[in-house]
């Protein structure tokens, strides 16, 4: 394995922030660490860059242990959602720093900044100072300055969310291709769904210090194993109505019944009705609140040229092979 997590673990007082993380990486993989707020996966990457240090928990590179190493001597490239470039330094000697900490030939930091410069579009730009830059160019200069000195490995800290939805989109791209052109295995921290399932090769779906599921997109989407993993990537009905989970065994509390919107099924004789109590018209899709059995279900049509209104009634179908079992965090 080149990467290796093995029991990974960090305490802030009595807040356990990273709760025993096992985790493998192969060389040239973009995983994305993926979860809400507060969940560990900032302070779990800056473990793996040496800016935090273990409590618990080993770290491997290709089998070598970096648990003593500090960030430095690491060799990996990290860029952080601010930034964080010399404002007094033009982009060129910002892209040049790092080797000249490494005390490379200055001709061969020259060659380097022009490489660089070259594979993130800034070539024009190469005297100008930050300030004189958006902050989507910033970034990559920031992206630029984390890959000159050839790292192992590639750290991206939140590095889309300062920027504006426009911008956000367009790097997402232009990031994804450059790490697959390059084969660097990749590290991103985000909290943004879309971002993670367009761009990662694996998600990695935390939850209170641990990881609750690992796997591609679609995996986490039509197989989330979890509760939390279901309602936090892409939209799930958790079943609570009695009339609803009718037919469907499993013991409650241990696993919630949950089914897709796109997956619920509106039919003329349905074997369940309710009340529609909200529309969403959003082009090719429309959403629906349906209230049934006290409780709201969303459910969401393709396609459907005729107008639902607040307050028809609906019958539905909630087919046996789409309803998944989903385990409850014991936590
Ligand atoms: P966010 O997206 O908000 O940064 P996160 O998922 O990255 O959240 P972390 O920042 O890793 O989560 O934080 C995990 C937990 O550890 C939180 O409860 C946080 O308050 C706590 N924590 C993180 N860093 C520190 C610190 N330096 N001192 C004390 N507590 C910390």
């Amino acid at each position: 394995m080149f990467l290796s997590l093995r029991g990974v673990t960090r305490r802030f007082g009595s807040v356990l922030a990273v709760d025993h993380v096992d985790l493998d990486l192969s060389e040239g993989e973009f995983v994305c660490f993926l979860g809400p707020s507060g969940c560990g996966k900032t302070t779990l990457l800056r473990l793996v860059a040496g800016l935090e240090i273990l409590d618990e928990g080993e770290i491997l590179l290709e089998e070598t242990d970096l648990s003593g190493l500090p960030a430095r001597k690491r060799n990996f490239g990290v860029v952080f959602q601010s930034y964080s470039l010399f404002p007094n330094l033009t982009v060129a000697r910002n892209i040049a720093y790092g080797l000249e900490c490494r005390k490379w030939a200055k001709a061969k930091i020259e060659a380097r900044v022009g490489e660089m410069l070259d594979l993130v579009h800034l070539g024009q730009h190469a005297e100008k100072h930050p300030h004189e830059l958006s902050g989507g160019m910033q970034q990559r200069v920031a992206l630029a300055r984390a890959l000159a000195p050839e790292p192992s490995v590639l750290l991206l800290d939140e590095p889309l969310s300062a920027l504006d939805a426009k911008v956000r989109e367009s790097l997402r791209g232009e990031i994804s291709e450059l790490q697959r052109r390059l084969g660097i295995t990749t590290i991103m921290v985000t909290h943004d769904q879309d971002e993670a399932m367009e761009m990662a090769d694996r998600i990695v779906a935390m939850n209170r210090g641990r990881i609750e599921q690992v796997g591609s997109a679609e995996e986490l989407y039509w197989e989330p194993a979890t509760r939390f993993v279901g309602e936090f990537i892409g939209r799930i009905n958790v079943l609570s109505a009695s009339e609803l989970r009718a037919g469907f065994d499993g013991p409650p509390g241990e696993t919630a019944l949950a089914i897709r919107p796109e997956h619920v099924v509106l039919s003329e004789d349905g074997a369940h009705s309710g009340t529609v109590r909200k529309v969403a018209f959003l082009g090719n899709t429309m959403r629906l609140g349906v209230e049934a059995g006290g409780q709201e279900i969303e459910i969401e049509v393709h396609g459907r040229r005729r107008r639902m209104n607040v307050g028809d009634t609906v019958t539905f179908d909630l087919p046996a092979d789409r309803v998944r079992r989903l385990a409850v965090s014991s936590r």
